[in-house]
């Protein structure tokens, strides 16, 4: 199979479809892959990279998506891209179709056949496509949540760990799932005093069963979640309802029981943000001051780390992207049911429920 990878073209988006590795697995297995010039160095991965793991350097995305039989991205696929789709090509990259009825129809009419990465599952009732990206928001909400808190920053001038007689700073990670772990994780590791809150005592077992003395865990409760916010130098929101707004857990009126200076940082704002003061910033000018608390808001946090983001996100699609290369997607989705979840689009028609219900269209 042709497999063609163009450069991102989405504002601000620094990942690569394809690593090298990735490209060098498929060359491997007899595949032909089609790097657009200059794809990777967002990454930092040159086109050198990509032809010595056996990869072609294309000039242009119109030639890429003009012969490959199927395009690996990383961003849903913008209008001059989705103008460029052919009938029976095979798409294979983040879709998001939900909120987006014109992508959806640029992708119905073009006839092409999409699986989206969002929706392909695991035997654990994971997302193994999206996971990856929340494992990196999670571990690197601490270390921009303690830049935030830095006097410079508008901070209360804590520092993470503390040191030697003075006390750590007190983080509080609101849901303690994929982000919210890793989160805590790499807070705890700083030396600071961390509690998660989650409504699933189930995941509170887990945690605790796992992390014990680590970092401690609370029931999430409005009560419970403002007394801790209320004592806190950080806190985190990672809360998801699946296929729902993020709740408001925290009203602008309660920032005025928080510490002066302290930091909020909304891992939550692709959904819309757990805090009522919470509104998407850019990684250009991330941070802003309600009532004195210093609000990270970046709704694309993983972009900060491209490189890192690239490689995990590679990690987790390869196995699904040879086995499409190799089997075709419909043998491929036969053989798997959770890449089958992923199809989201087949020549002219909505493959997925949840989005035709979103959108009010027929699946
Ligand atoms: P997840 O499903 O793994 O975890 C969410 C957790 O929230 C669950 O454990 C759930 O029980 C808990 N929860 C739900 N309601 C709660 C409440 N009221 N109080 C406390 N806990 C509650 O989801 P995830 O992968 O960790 O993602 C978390 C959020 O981070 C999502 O909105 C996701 O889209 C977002 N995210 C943002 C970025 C970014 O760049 N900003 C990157 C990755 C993920």
């Amino acid at each position: 199979m042709k497999i063609g990878c163009p450069t991102e073209i989405k504002p601000q988006e620094f990942r690569v479809g394809m690593t090298p590795d990735a490209a060098r697995e498929a060359v491997n297995q007899g595949h032909q892959v089609l790097i657009q010039h200059g794809a990777g160095m967002g990454s930092g991965f040159t086109d050198e990279d990509y032809t010595s793991a056996g990869a072609h350097i294309i000039a242009t995305a119109s030639e890429i998506f003009a012969t490959a039989d199927m395009i690996v991205k990383v961003k849903e696929p913008q209008a001059g891209e989705r103008k460029m789709l052919r009938e029976g090509q095979l798409l294979f990259t983040y879709l998001h179709l939900a909120p987006d009825p014109e992508q959806t129809h640029d992708l119905l009419e073009s006839g092409c056949t999409a699986i989206a990465y969002e929706t392909v599952t695991d035997d654990r009732g994971g997302l193994p496509l999206l996971s990856p990206m929340s494992e990196v928001a999670g571990r690197l909400a601490p270390q921009v949540g303690a830049w935030t808190l830095q006097k410079a920053n508008g901070g209360r001038g804590v520092l993470m760990g503390g040191v030697p007689g003075v006390a750590p700073a007190r983080v509080v990670v609101i849901g303690g799932g994929v982000v919210g772990t890793h989160a805590a994780k790499v807070a705890a590791g700083m030396g600071a005093d961390v509690t998660v809150l989650d409504r699933s005592l189930n995941r509170l077992k887990y945690l605790d069963d796992v992390f014990g003395r680590d970092f401690k865990n609370q029931y999430s409760t409005a009560g419970a979640t403002l007394d801790l916010v209320r004592q806190a130098d950080l806190v985190i929101g990672a809360v998801l309802i699946p296929g729902a707004a993020a709740p408001k857990l925290i009203t602008r009126a309660q920032l005025s029981e928080m510490k002066p200076g302290a930091a909020i940082v909304d891992v939550a704002i692709d959904q819309g943000g757990c805090f009522e003061t919470s509104k998407a910033t850019t990684h250009g000018d991330p941070i802003y001051d309600v009532d004195g608390i210093m609000h990270y808001c970046v709704a694309n946090m993983p972009g900060a780390v491209a490189r890192t983001s690239t490689i995990a996100l590679g990690n987790a699609t390869m196995p699904f992207m040879l086995a499409l290369a190799s089997k075709g997607w419909r043998q491929a989705c036969i053989d798997d049911p959770h890449l089958l979840n992923g199809l989201n689009v087949h020549a002219g028609q909505l493959t997925y429920y949840a989005v035709g219900k979103a959108l009010g269209m027929d699946v």
